[in-house]
């Protein structure tokens, strides 16, 4: 980070915390705050961080990626401490007002309003972000640390954690309770499944540590578990020893079938690493960009011709990049950075993130690609890559029944950004949403389909019931995180 960023960064948030006030207490009857005593104020539990209420942080804390809703909440939490996050969650659940954590203060990467929490409280996570401790296995964390910052402590010792997901700087507890899907899934799983222990503070502001092995229906309850369970505060995530050298391979191929048959094959063999693909624009409509990667240690580099070895892929089109683990890993940051410099970062993105089972995936895939224009696309990517199913272990992800799944997102920049567009980009959405599951597909909820309360049964089937039931027992007053309307 330049100076002049780091020290904008600190400035910005010096005047936040000057916005603060000093001491505030909450009167029920109007569900406003005080900052002088007032008749029937009811003070606020002591604090080792921050309560802030200036309109600053509030409008803030209204914003994430998707810029598309915007919910202002009455106050944001900068904990000082896991403490705090019981005695807020304690606090909220006794007054009625609802909570959810967030990764930052206007920072989260959520792109339908999911960490939003309109008139309540939202949790600034980033505030609590240490590393505790790298293992050789494993590492012990703050849920607000980001994959990035982890990775900086893993490296040198030589491992990382087996699945990444592309885009580094989401926060442990924002993925941890989504999913975490990234190249390295057909191997490992979710990151989801990379979890092996975690502290959880639930709806009734129980402090809890959970694994397989303790308090197992939190720890399974809570893993993608959309933030309706508990604040999960710390986590121990598996490591992984993996070499310093990545070499990456991409190339074009003209035909679907071909692209996808080649990938489900390499995730088979496994001869890669990491495995995903690309719709990219072409001259006469669409080709399809494989992207496999082999780690290495210097001195004993890849065979290339044996890796590549009967794949289908257009002859002439082949790129071959050696770098390191690491800006392998970090490997979006160049492009985010020039999307911010232009703008372009701000404007709203009405993401679409879908599983596709494989034995449709084809006709499904041509049907959407050939109703999305690039000018619908607003030069955002369009992922296609699977994983086997046979690698996933946490209940509440849900995705189709078939041995092979297909991510397919259609991350969309909404050009031009005004409110007529991104209405009418989430209304496709949501109508390729009907599609999707009329052929068993699933959502990775993590974008802008708007969802009703039936739809979220539909999507948790036949696990509405254990969903359900959980609620009832780790947040039986429906405290933690309304923003996606689940229940
Ligand atoms: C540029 C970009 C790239 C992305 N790349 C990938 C990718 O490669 N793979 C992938 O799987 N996803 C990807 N995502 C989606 C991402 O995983 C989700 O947005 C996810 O929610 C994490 O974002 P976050 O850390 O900002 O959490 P937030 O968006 O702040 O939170 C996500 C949800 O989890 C809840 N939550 C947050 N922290 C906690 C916590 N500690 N305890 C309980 N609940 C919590 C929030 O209330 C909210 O409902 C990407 C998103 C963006 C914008």
């Amino acid at each position: 980070m330049s100076e002049e960023t780091m020290t904008s960064r600190i400035l910005s948030r010096r005047s936040v915390l000057q916005g603060a006030l000093a001491a505030v207490s909450f009167i029920p009857a109007s569900r406003s705050w005080a900052t002088t005593p007032e008749p029937g104020s009811i003070p606020l539990p002591p604090l080792d961080g921050q309560l802030l209420v200036d309109a600053a942080s509030r409008t803030a804390a209204a914003e994430d990626f998707g810029h598309i809703q915007h919910r202002a909440p009455w106050a944001v939490l900068v904990p000082g401490s896991v403490d705090d996050i019981v005695a807020m969650v304690r606090f909220a659940r006794k007054q009625g007002l609802r909570i959810a954590a967030a990764r930052g203060l206007g920072e989260s990467h959520s792109t339908y309003g999911q960490s939003q929490v309109e008139a309540g409280i939202v949790i600034n996570m980033s505030a609590l972000s240490t590393i505790h401790e790298v293992g050789e296995s494993s590492a012990w964390v703050d849920a607000g640390v980001r994959w990035h910052q982890l990775l900086a402590a893993t490296l040198p010792s030589g491992r990382s954690p087996p699945t990444l997901t592309d885009y580094i700087e989401l926060s442990i507890g924002g993925t941890l309770s989504v999913g975490g899907i990234g190249g390295q899934a057909f191997r490992w799983g979710l990151q989801v499944d990379n979890v092996l222990e975690m502290d959880v503070v639930t709806g009734e502001g129980e402090l809890v540590r959970c694994s397989p092995s303790r308090e197992r229906p939190l720890f399974d309850a809570v893993r993608s578990g959309l933030g309706q369970f508990g604040i999960i505060v710390r986590a121990r995530v598996r490591l992984v020893e993996v070499p310093p050298r990545a070499r990456t391979y991409t190339a074009l191929y003209n035909d679907l079938h071909r692209f996808l048959e080649d990938q489900r094959r390499l995730i088979e063999d496994g001869r890669f690493d990491y495995v995903e693909g690309f719709a990219v624009p072409a001259a006469g409509g669409r080709a399809y960009q494989l992207e496999v990667v082999k780690y290495y240690a210097p001195g004993a580099e890849p065979d290339d011709a044996k890796l590549l070895a009967g794949l289908g892929f257009q002859p002439g089109t082949l790129q071959v990049t050696d770098g390191s683990y690491f800006d392998f890993a970090n490997r979006l940051a160049p492009l985010v950075a020039l999307l911010k410099q232009l703008g372009v970062w701000e404007f709203p993105h009405p993401w679409m993130d879908m599983f596709v089972p494989a034995r449709s995936a084809e006709a499904f895939i041509e049907e959407v690609l050939s109703q999305t224009t690039e000018a619908e696309m607003g030069q955002g990517p369009i992922i296609i890559y699977p994983f086997r199913s046979a690698a996933l272990t946490t209940p509440f992800l849900r995705t189709p029944a078939d041995r092979h799944v297909f991510l397919f997102s259609l991350l969309r920049t909404a050009i031009p950004p005004t409110p007529e567009n991104v209405e009418a980009l989430v209304q496709k959405n949501r109508a390729i949403y009907e599609r999707l599951t009329a052929i068993g597909g699933r959502l990775y909820p993590v974008d802008a389909v708007p969802l009703s309360p039936a739809d979220w049964r539909r999507h948790f089937h036949p696990f509405w019931g254990r969903f359900e039931h959980a609620k009832r027992r780790f947040d039986p007053d429906h405290v933690l995180t309304p923003g996606q309307g689940i229940f």
